[in-house]
């Protein structure tokens, strides 16, 4: 990767990262944004360098990762590789979902957990940072399958759980399904009905409301933020949506309802168009119900068109939610965006848009939000399960989203500030990543380096 912003000194603690982690590209791509946006912080307060704290973040504070034996309906053994990489606990107990997917490795966990450091910093909700998962596929499993390979997957990793110590949540993967029966095993070899260990939970037995729809939610009140500052808003304009998992369809849910008109949604197949704005009880339906292929959604709505393979951001619109997956959005599909007169894109995913397409769309005046500040709503209400859990209160659903509203409106605050005063004025990608950094640098430092 090319470094062009990196500091010589940051560069050192970039190199010696990476010999520590030979050939884990997600996760120095990840570190490589992070260094490269805090270089105007190190440079005002060499102190950060000078005590070692940068090199200490970069390392995760504990990296586990263990067998996963299963076994399928016809009787045939399987094992799978689990993983939970628990990287900063300076803030508060280690805090981040597990993704369940065939792509899921150590490099794709630790570029997970790291960012997830930094996005739970800008929450100000006290929490640290983890990731976790497995390289199990879970399509077209049977709902037992699912289930002894959650009970067997949390047999090994309740041990380093618990609600003071690491706080896992959903993913690519693990949805409100695969979050009960994994709590259900917890509960059962721990005998403590320990509701702050898990969150996403089913409202009927500790979930708190809106943490469904929080991330997709948040992702879209951030944009609607940052269109503010430019005296724009969401009202009236069309957006392109990537996926149709728990993000891409409360993001969808919610440009709606903001007056907007979101037109795309995608699975690894392919994507579909609805000009006329998407049907979200067919899509619920497909995706939520019927576990099918997005390919069902042009079959039974008349007007919507499906396209195998092809990429949601050759559509013209003038929003962009990437809500899939990393690297979903690259340096020709910026091109496109920007050809189609793109205004902003705010990132449901994690890492979602590549760091050239980052540039070209900054470059371009095209108004960026990273996902460690956009998609920070679905942790910050996770934070708020976990009071609520602790206070054995339970808030009703405009409660949460008012509180949901006002802790992005902080987040978007945080990062404009940071990056006005870090002389990146409309960067967001400094703005998060200084903000971020600074909050947890502060507490390591405070804690005396451990
Ligand atoms: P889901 O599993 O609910 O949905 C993921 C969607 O993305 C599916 O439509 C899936 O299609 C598609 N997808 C996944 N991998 C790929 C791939 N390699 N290529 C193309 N499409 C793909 O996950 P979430 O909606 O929960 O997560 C989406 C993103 O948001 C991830 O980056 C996640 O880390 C991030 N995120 C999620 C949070 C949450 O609260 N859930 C919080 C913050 C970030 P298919 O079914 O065909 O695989």
């Amino acid at each position: 990767m090319q470094h062009t912003a990196l500091t010589p000194a940051l560069r050192d603690v970039y190199d010696r990262a990476v010999l520590r982690s030979p050939g884990e590209l997600e996760f120095h791509q990840a570190m490589s944004e992070v260094l490269e946006s805090i270089a105007p912080v190190v440079e005002r307060h060499p102190e950060y360098l000078e005590s070692g704290v940068v090199e200490l973040l970069v390392e995760p504070e504990r990296q586990i990762m263990f067998r996963v034996p299963w076994t399928d309906d016809s009787g045939n053994v399987h094992v799978s590789r689990g993983f939970r990489v628990q990287y900063n606990s300076a803030l508060g107990p280690y805090k981040g979902g597990l993704r369940f997917h065939p792509s899921v490795n150590l490099s794709i966990i630790k570029f997970l957990g790291f960012e997830q450091v930094f996005k739970n910093a800008l929450t100000g909700q006290g929490i640290g940072g983890a990731k976790g998962g497995a390289d199990f596929d879970p399509h077209g499993r049977s709902d037992g399958e699912i289930m002894r390979f959650c009970q067997s997957f949390m047999t090994e990793l309740y041990r380093h759980l618990g609600e003071h110590t690491d706080v896992p949540a959903g993913d690519i993967g693990v949805g409100a399904r695969e979050i009960g029966f994994l709590f259900g095993q917890y509960r059962r070899l721990t005998n403590r009905h320990e509701s702050g260990m898990f969150t996403g939970k089913g409202v009927l037995w500790g979930g708190a409301q809106v943490r469904t729809e929080a991330t997709g939610y948040g992702a879209v009140f951030f944009m609607d933020e940052m269109l503010a500052m430019k005296g724009d808003r969401i009202e009236g304009k069309t957006a392109l949506v990537s996926g149709s998992g728990n993000v891409a369809i409360y993001a969808i849910e919610k440009i709606n309802q903001l007056g907007g008109r979101a037109i795309t949604a995608s699975d690894s197949s392919g994507y579909i168009v609805d000009e006329a704005g998407i049907d979200l009880d067919l899509l619920k339906q497909i995706k939520e119900v019927e576990r099918a292929r997005i390919s069902a959604y042009a079959e039974r709505r008349p007007g919507a068109r499906y396209v195998e393979r092809g990429r949601v951001w050759d559509v013209p619109a003038q929003l962009a939610f990437p809500s899939a997956t990393q690297n979903e959005l690259n340096v020709d599909d910026a091109r496109t965006l920007i050809a189609n007169g793109v205004l902003a894109v705010s990132e449901g995913a994690n890492m979602p848009t590549t760091p050239d397409a980052v540039a070209l769309l900054q470059e371009a005046g095209v108004l960026f939000a990273p996902g460690k500040a956009a998609n920070a709503g679905g942790v910050a209400t996770s934070a708020l399960e976990m009071s609520q859990n602790a206070a054995r209160q339970r808030w009703d659903f405009s409660t949460s989203e008012d509180r949901l509203r006002s802790i992005m409106g902080d987040v978007h605050r945080a990062a404009y500030e940071a990056a006005e005063h870090y002389g990146a004025p409309g960067n967001y990608v400094v703005g998060a990543n200084a903000s971020g950094f600074r909050r947890v640098a502060d507490a390591m430092i405070a804690q005396g380096l451990i």
